[in-house]
């Protein structure tokens, strides 16, 4: 049976696993297999250069994950590639399902993330992936999108940075916003505002996505004036937030109504004593890198101090 067992890979997983194996818990993690459709190590493996993790002035996302990944197994956490299905937390041990087989556990860590949202709009699931994306910075270079207008829909930090990124590739970027001021912070906000093949498309959203083999078009909407209009458009990124991924927990844990795991103020505890959360999937304001590493380490200490007050030798 297992001590602790982690499920998720981002910087919350590994800092969890860093801080378990070395108090000797032989963490056993579950990093997924393109897991709520991004791949082992998070989100940070769909972005270009990090600039805000403390220790680099600047570095690459796969690189800082790659570098937490290496860093969990030189510390002794196993790892195995496969994705959570299902966990019955009823009883204790806790069962952790996945295709492959069940394992126990004494305590669990959640720290699974979050995925990006769909819009749905009609056209969308014809061209998805035919001019339409949720990841800029993974598809944004491709021959198809070169000197050619592309769309960005959102307002926050997400939406700028892709908007941005997107620039050098594309002929102009339209970021399509349904307010009048962005939510992106104002260093973000600064870089769209003064970024000359950037336009911000106030107040409008997205009806259609339009094309035949491709997408050619969007059929925006200015929600003040009512207006309906074409824009000429190949590329097409959603920036618009987030789903936390609970799915596979199937309610036995206490989440708000958009499915963010609920945790006791100051510490990683769940509804489910033994269970803790970490990460993206439990905050839904904060959602940094080093926000959901912080976490990380709370949970690997609250699981130590859960396991040490339940049988004292465990280690
Ligand atoms: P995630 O990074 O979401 O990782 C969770 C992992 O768990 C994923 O690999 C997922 O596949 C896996 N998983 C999910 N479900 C299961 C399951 N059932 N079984 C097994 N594994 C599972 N933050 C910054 O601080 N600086 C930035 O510059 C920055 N840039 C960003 C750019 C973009 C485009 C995006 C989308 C986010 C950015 N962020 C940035 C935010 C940052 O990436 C997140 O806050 C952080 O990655 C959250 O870490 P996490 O460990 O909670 O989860
Ligand atoms: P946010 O939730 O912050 O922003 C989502 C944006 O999409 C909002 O502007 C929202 O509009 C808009 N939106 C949501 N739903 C729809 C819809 N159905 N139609 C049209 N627009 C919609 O998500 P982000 O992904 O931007 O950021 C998530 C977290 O990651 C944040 O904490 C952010 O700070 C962090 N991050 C940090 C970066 C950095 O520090 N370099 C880079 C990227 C992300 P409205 O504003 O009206 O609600």
């Amino acid at each position: 049976m297992e001590n602790v067992v982690i499920i998720g890979s981002g910087p919350a997983g590994h800092t969890a696993a860093i801080y378990a194996a070395r108090a000797n818990m032989n963490p056993l993690m579950f990093e997924g297999f393109m897991a709520g459709g991004v791949a082992a190590g998070g989100q940070l493996t769909t972005t270009t250069e990090i600039e805000n993790f403390p220790g680099f002035t600047s570095i690459n996302g796969t690189e800082l994950m790659n570098r937490m990944r290496e860093q969990s197994i030189h510390c002794g956490t196993r790892i195995s590639t496969e994705t959570v299905n299902k966990v019955d937390l009823r009883r204790r041990p806790f069962q952790v399902f996945t295709d492959d087989g069940m394992v126990e556990a004494k305590t669990l860590i959640i720290a699974t993330g979050a995925t990006a949202k769909r819009m749905h709009v009609p056209g969308e699931e014809e061209l998805w992936q035919r001019g339409i994306s949720a990841c800029a910075v993974c598809d944004g270079a491709l021959p198809t999108f070169r000197n050619q207008p592309l769309v960005v829909i959102g307002g926050g930090d997400t939406a700028v940075e892709e908007a941005t990124h997107l620039t050098k590739f594309g002929s102009k970027v339209f970021l399509v916003h349904r307010r009048d001021h962005l939510r992106a912070s104002m260093a973000m906000q600064e870089r769209a505002l003064h970024n000359a093949k950037l336009e911000i498309v106030w107040d409008t959203v997205l009806l259609d996505a339009v094309g035949k083999d491709s997408l050619e078009q969007v059929k925006l909407q200015n929600v003040k004036t009512g207006k309906e209009y074409l824009l000429d458009a190949k590329g097409l990124f959603y920036a618009i937030g987030h789903t936390p991924n609970t799915a596979f927990l199937e309610g036995q844990i206490k989440t708000d109504e958009s499915g963010y795991i609920l945790t006791e103020l100051g510490s990683t505890r769940t509804s489910v004593q033994g269970v803790f959360a970490a990460g993206d999937v439990q905050d839904k304001r904060y959602r940094q890198a080093v926000t959901s590493a912080g976490t990380g380490c709370m949970a690997a200490l609250d699981a130590e101090n859960f396991l040490q007050s339940e049988e004292p030798s465990h280690v």
